[in-house]
């Protein structure tokens, strides 16, 4: 059993409504092994630490305004989350 201490290179995902497939949490980044060269194989969501696809919860997520629901369909169909800056 090897213990790595070098630092996992995360993807992080510019959208911030983005939910693991297989479980609904909210992923804030991939773990991609090939980039990373950490050695383990298979990607990750993060945190949840699955292998699924991922959905955006808000369909009207936009890179510059962000979450548009409020003005698009006149409410939030979602649960709010903290955009990232
Ligand atoms: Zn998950
Ligand atoms: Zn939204």
């Amino acid at each position: 059993m090897r213990t790595y201490t070098r630092t996992h290179v995360h993807i992080t995902f510019a959208n911030p409504y983005l939910t693991c497939d297989r479980c609904g949490l909210w992923v804030d980044a991939w773990h991609n092994p090939d980039q990373c060269g950490c050695g383990e194989t298979g990607w990750q969501n993060l945190p949840c630490g699955h292998q699924a696809g991922v959905t955006s919860k808000c369909a009207s997520w936009s890179p510059v305004d962000g979450c548009r629901c409020a003005e698009v369909l006149g409410e939030v169909p979602h649960e709010p989350r903290q955009e990232k800056t």
